[in-house]
């Protein structure tokens, strides 16, 4: 027996570390805050419907193909790959760019704006294809020592990728395209980082490359919630406890080990192995209290885009709407490079719909559509005060029936809120930011908090704001270094 692990935290990180620990030898306990399993992969019922809460779909199917396998149990969902990717409209424009996988499709949709654009497609994924094997191989996949290790490793990348660290994803796309159109679509994967495209590194282009060439996008059916279902079957079934409803707050330390946490209770936690799914800087911060990471320390980091969501049960179907789209304005470098520092008033927002009952029926009544709307907004350094919620509510219901033409207001069956203070108070996000610490290259590798504890020998950390960085496929990686980590470092223990 490998002794006892406990997992503070439910998200994706902690669920697949809890399991793969499990399939080790470990006793695992998990313990969570909220009051549910799966953190920011959540779902949310209400009056009949269901909407997956903040996912939608993810790329790099493979490392949870690699998951299952090291932790030895059935796949725990069915996943289903996206063609067309998404849709895209801009304001003012009945348009809808429909973003196809194939390339020749897609060629189709921008035939009139981009001259030739099949094969400068072509060859900005090559490009983009030759970096992310690299980085794939060199950087994604490995746990960096210390910065000398890091460093090593990135010499390891191809030199010709440098420019790429110091060019914008803008500027990137700029020297393959002329059509603003194309620019701007291709340019949204900064966003899916948290970031926008005119301060995220073109190295970053490699997610084109995973969206259009590679693995492509998938979802899961059922909802993304399956996800969470399925491993907490596995769970049951590997004898993992899971308590709720409880925070971690203190520690208990005996030399260069921990001994115990202690919840918001005064229940002491006591274990041989910890691994913390909150947030790897936040955490250090809060609750190791380490100055590095203090509050007004964490506030001078780069942390990426703050949600506002929005929950529609809504009577009737909805044409015009695909599974997945994005309903942006005409001033998008004004817009996006001023949004996020609270510079633009959000008046006309640009925001993402998810119309999941077109592909996954039974998460609405009959007859009725489901649409969760992302809107990405300054996080609370930037505009703490979110009073005027219903009024950004009412302005996206509003340019959604515009857009459309079907009245939502009239329909609405239910509808939920949630404003970076929610998220930042359901799942412990600094300052409300949805997807963790930021990627630029002082923040990724050897920069990024570290999986493994500066301190003590037994604690180490998994998730979006630890090595590699943020999404699910990065978090699954994440569980997987953590784990490889543990592994070779269990003689310490
Ligand atoms: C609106 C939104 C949309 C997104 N869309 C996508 C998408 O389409 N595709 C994609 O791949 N990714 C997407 N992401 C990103 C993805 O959700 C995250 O990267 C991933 O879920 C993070 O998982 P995690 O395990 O690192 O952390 P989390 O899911 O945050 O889990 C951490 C858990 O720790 C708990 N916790 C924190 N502090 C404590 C404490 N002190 N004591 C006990 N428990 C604690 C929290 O409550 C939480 O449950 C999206 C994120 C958001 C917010």
């Amino acid at each position: 027996m490998a002794g006892k692990a406990i997992v503070i935290g439910s998200g994706l990180g902690g669920l697949a570390t809890a399991l793969r620990l499990a399939r080790r030898g470990y006793h695992v306990e998990v313990v969570e805050q909220y009051r549910q399993a799966g953190g920011r992969l959540n779902q949310l019922e209400s009056k009949g419907f269901t909407f997956d809460m903040a996912p939608t779909f993810f790329s790099m199917s493979y490392v949870f193909r690699e998951f299952i396998e090291d932790a030895r149990i059935e796949m725990p969902f069915r996943f289903v790959e996206l063609d067309p990717l998404y849709t895209v409209s801009f304001s003012g424009s009945d348009r809808r760019y429909i973003i196809y996988k194939d390339l020749d499709r897609l060629a189709d949709q921008f035939r009139d704006v981009e001259p030739d654009f099949r094969n400068k497609m072509e060859r900005f994924l090559a490009d983009a294809g030759k970096l992310f094997h690299d980085v794939d191989r060199q950087i994604l996949n490995k746990n960096f020592h210390s910065l000398a290790d890091f460093v090593v490793q990135m010499t390891k990348v191809d030199v010709r990728h440098t420019p790429k660290i110091v060019r914008t994803v803008w500027k990137e796309l700029d020297r393959y395209f002329i059509s603003y159109e194309v620019k701007v679509i291709f340019s949204l994967v900064a966003f899916f980082l948290g970031s926008t495209p005119f301060d995220t590194p073109a190295v970053y282009s490699i997610l084109s490359y995973t969206e259009l060439k590679h693995d492509g996008y998938h979802n899961v059916e059922g909802g993304m919630y399956r996800i969470v279902e399925g491993m907490l079957k596995a769970m049951e079934k590997a004898g993992i406890k899971l308590s709720f409803n409880t925070e971690i707050v203190s520690y208990e330390a005996e030399g260069k080990k921990i001994r115990a946490f202690t919840d918001s209770n005064g229940k002491r936690w006591e274990a041989d192995l910890f691994v913390v799914n909150a947030d790897a800087a936040l955490f250090r911060g809060t609750v190791m209290r380490r100055e590095k990471y203090s509050i007004p320390r964490l506030d001078k980091m780069q942390w990426t885009l703050a949600p506002f969501t929005m929950y529609l049960g809504v009577k009737g179907k909805i044409e015009g709407l695909d599974h997945h789209n994005y309903f942006l304005g005409t001033d998008y470098r004004d817009y996006s490079t001023r949004i996020f520092r609270n510079r633009i008033k959000l008046d006309s927002p640009y925001y993402y719909v998810n119309a999941n009952s077109n592909f996954n029926p039974g998460c609405a009544p009959e007859g009725c559509e489901n649409l969760f709307i992302l809107c990405p907004v300054p996080d609370l350094r930037y505009k703490p005060d979110w009073s005027d919620r219903e009024w950004l509510a009412d302005i996206i219901i509003e340019d959604i029936t515009a857009r459309t033409g079907f009245d939502i207001r009239s329909n609405i069956i239910t509808k939920v809120v949630l404003d970076p203070v929610d998220w930042q108070n359901m799942f412990a996000l600094h300052r409300g930011s949805g997807l963790g610490l930021g990627h630029k290259i002082t923040q990724v590798g050897a920069f990024r908090p570290a999986n493994k504890d500066e301190v003590f020998s037994n604690l180490y950390y998994v998730g979006a704001s630890t090595v590699p960085g943020t999404g699910l496929p990065m978090v699954m990686i994440s569980s997987r270094l953590t784990v490889e980590r543990i592994d070779n470092e269990s003689g310490i223990l």
